[in-house]
């Protein structure tokens, strides 16, 4: 069905941006896997098309020589391969490469800024002060962005095809879904040590963070120093 209808996809990548249901779709095939490196795992659609507007994950098609647009990639230190679709020939099958690994380091720096999950922001909390009792204000979490149900492939195809048949997609947003704050590294080699995966961060030309890594908040133990 994505071989048929890729075209119709590439035609209207901007509506996949611009509406969350669109740009979380999830192809079947479309996820980056190494033993190595993180982060990794299914990639939306909307991830893919960022990438191949920005000249990644497109590689050059081994039948015809044409743009392959790669929808997932994955391998170890002993090699790998992408695999993807071509718009010129359609050819679609995995192609075994060295270069499989830009592609997943492309992957793996967009990934943690695009999930499908709830954004909270958390709220003021009152504390407990013994002399005051609770003391301070408490205001409510703020929801900023709702996760949203992704379209699967089927309905997308029918949607983009009523689309380019002049319908109103009704809840297509006046700009491409925006990436969320991230604050810890993106890129992380991960090491097997013993029961747990220890995580080391990769800087990829950009300076390594002090304390990355070492998530915990202090607003949690200051509070029970105080109780004390
Ligand atoms: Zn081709």
């Amino acid at each position: 069905m994505l071989r048929r209808e890729f075209p119709l996809i590439l035609r209207n990548l901007r509506y996949i941006l611009r509406t969350p249901r669109f740009f979380f779709c999830q192809l079947q095939s479309a996820y980056s896997w190494t033993f190595w490196f993180g982060p990794s795992g299914p990639i939306p659609l909307g991830v893919l098309i960022l990438l191949w507007e920005n000249g990644e994950m497109i590689y050059d098609c081994p039948k015809c020589g044409g743009r392959l647009h790669a929808v997932g990639v994955g391998g170890s230190f002993n090699g790998g391969a992408f695999w993807g679709l071509c718009a010129d020939c359609s050819y679609d099958s995995k192609v075994v490469s060295r270069s499989w690994i830009q592609g997943f380091f492309a992957v793996a720096r967009l990934l943690p800024l695009y999930k499908n999950e709830l954004i909270i922001e958390y709220g003021k909390r009152s504390r407990f002060d013994w002399k005051y009792g609770l003391v301070g204000e408490t205001t409510p979490d703020k929801v900023l962005v709702p996760p949203v149900e992704p379209v699967d492939l089927a309905a997308l195809l029918a949607e983009l095809e009523a689309a380019e048949g002049g319908a109103a997609i009704p809840d297509e947003g006046p700009e491409p879904v925006a990436p969320r704050k991230c604050d810890t590294p993106t890129v992380f080699l991960q090491i097997q040590k013993g029961e747990g995966v220890l995580k080391i961060p990769l800087s990829l030309g950009e300076p390594a963070k002090q304390g990355a890594g070492n998530e915990q908040t202090s607003e949690g133990p200051a509070d029970k120093e105080r109780i004390q």
